[in-house]
């Protein structure tokens, strides 16, 4: 496994690959990886020739006052762990080498950015559409590889490669979740033992809500006081959204459907975490 830190060499190592005829699988993240990661990786491993790996915690896409500075780094842990799931090169670029003296381009998808994370981090998917055209530009992959975990970005990112016309097919991978439920992040590890314990609230108010709409309740206000009762009665969470949208176009829904999705943000203590699900 090779580790190239340059933009340069890794566009002159994707070209050499395609046109040597190889497929090109990408799965981009920010590192610290986990079993979610790796499942992505798997799942590119099995469909491509190539697999690379990005790691870089991208500057663009973190608020004022939002972790950037904390974000865990942990390069010698995450070779190891590619290594064990066959990437052939992970790509760690320096933020200097991705956004040089005079960077001046960014990449705006309008509608679907504006609801949900989009509304509570202003500048985020901006900062993610920005460095996923980049990457796509550097590494060009056939196939890239997005965890439903974070499933406004991937909306979001499926939206901006059809409007433009990016050669990449996205493939969206399911929620990896620890046996009691939490859905990975890395940044559960900045949760103490007691917010560990907390945090389950959010996937447990998802199964709540999945139990409700099973047994005939469609009002989507009902299903959200639900949910939100839930997860206040935790001492150290706070709400930042709970909506019912539909899985496309990610407005809001009044009546859940079979195209319907929850998505939750909560804070615990200063944490923020995500999670969702299909009805
Ligand atoms: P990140 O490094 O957290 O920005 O995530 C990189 C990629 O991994 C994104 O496509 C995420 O959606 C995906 N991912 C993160 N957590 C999970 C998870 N628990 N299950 C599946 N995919 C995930």
């Amino acid at each position: 496994m090779d580790i190239i830190t340059s933009v340069k060499d890794m566009q002159q190592r994707s070209s050499a690959a395609r046109a040597a005829g190889q497929r090109l699988s990408f799965v981009p993240t920010m590192g610290s990886l986990h079993q979610g990661h790796l499942s992505l990786l798997e799942e590119g491993r099995k469909r491509g020739d190539l697999l690379v790996l990005s790691i870089f915690v991208n500057p663009t896409q973190f608020g004022q006052g939002e972790d950037f500075a904390d974000y865990p780094r942990a390069l010698q842990r995450d070779s190891e762990l590619a290594a064990s799931v066959g990437v052939d090169i992970i790509f760690a670029p320096t933020a200097a080498d991705m956004y040089p003296k005079g960077y001046a381009t960014y990449v705006d998808v309008d509608g679907i950015t504006e609801n949900l994370c989009g509304a509570s981090r202003p500048g985020h998917f901006r900062g993610v559409t920005t460095v996923v055209s980049k990457l796509f530009n550097i590494v060009q992959p056939d196939l890239a590889f997005f965890g439903n975990k974070d499933f406004q970005q991937l909306a979001v990112i499926r939206r901006m490669t059809s409007d433009l016309n990016v050669p990449v097919e996205i493939v969206g991978l399911p929620i990896f979740r620890e046996a009691d439920g939490l859905a990975m992040s890395s940044r559960n590890v900045y949760l103490t033992e007691e917010q560990r314990q907390e945090a389950l609230v959010l996937s447990q108010s998802i199964a709540e809500a999945k139990r409700l709409a099973a047994a005939g309740e469609s009002d989507c206000e009902t299903i959200i006081s639900k949910v939100t009762e839930l997860i206040s009665s935790q001492a150290e969470t706070r709400i930042d959204y709970v909506q019912i949208c539909h899985q496309l176009s990610l407005e809001e829904q009044k009546q859940v459907d079979n195209d319907s999705v929850i998505l939750l943000a909560v804070f615990i203590g200063k944490t923020r975490l995500i999670d969702n699900s299909f009805f």
